[in-house]
């Protein structure tokens, strides 16, 4: 089946997961969830935990329990030096040109800190669009509806034609479910969720040489 349309994830995905943006997020989450929403500081870590686990963001899991306004948590957390940490990737530059398909951004962030990730990657305007979870209406990855509510923002009639790519099995569970093909990244290791696992986003063709054939 050929692919016409590639979801891409964004964090840990379209850059390194040893970059230590990831890890700054989540201390930005912490901080948020101690000094806006009062959490015992011991307590955090292990909520964060539990609301991954329920819920598939943090955000989900305050909004729900703690009734939190989702866009100042989103503009609280995303305020991290992106530009400090990561630099331009030639490569993914060269292999997002390579690639025919239309390409889309697919992601629990914000559009905001999707666009200052896009540009200190160095990255061109090669993506139809951000699929962020605003625009999303805060419908969620790996929450079934949000693939579903993807495919139609993209104009794709088929999961079938579809790829997605994430740093996270769960997040391509339910992809995979629909028909779509799954590229997980950030391991070699293979798992049930996905059709090819790659160490890097750069690896892609080597996985998936058809995208380009
Ligand atoms: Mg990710």
């Amino acid at each position: 089946m050929s692919i016409r349309t590639i979801f891409f994830d964004l964090d840990d995905t379209l850059y390194n997961s040893q970059s230590g943006l990831w890890q700054l997020l989540q201390a930005r989450i912490e901080q948020y969830m101690q000094e806006v929403v009062g959490l015992p500081p011991r307590q955090v870590a292990a909520i964060r935990q539990q609301y991954l686990a329920d819920h598939g963001t943090t955000l989900r899991g305050l909004h729900t329990h703690h009734n939190i306004d989702p866009e100042h948590y989103l503009s609280y957390v995303h305020d991290v030096p992106i530009e400090q940490i990561l630099s331009p990737n030639p490569a993914l530059e060269a292999l997002l040109t390579r690639l025919p398909q239309r390409k889309w951004i697919f992601t629990n962030a914000s559009q905001a800190h999707a666009r200052r990730v896009i540009a200190a990657l160095g990255l061109g305007p090669h993506f139809a669009g951000i699929l962020d979870i605003a625009g999303m209406s805060y419908r969620n990855k790996p929450e079934p509806s949000a693939y579903t509510l993807a495919l139609e923002l993209a104009s794709e009639e088929s999961a079938a034609h579809s790829l997605f790519i994430d740093d996270r099995a769960e997040n391509l569970a339910p992809a995979k479910a629909l028909g779509a093909t799954t590229v997980l990244v950030g391991t070699r290791e293979p798992h049930p969720a996905a059709h090819h696992s790659i160490p890097r986003i750069e690896a892609l063709l080597e996985a998936v040489p058809g995208l380009v054939e």
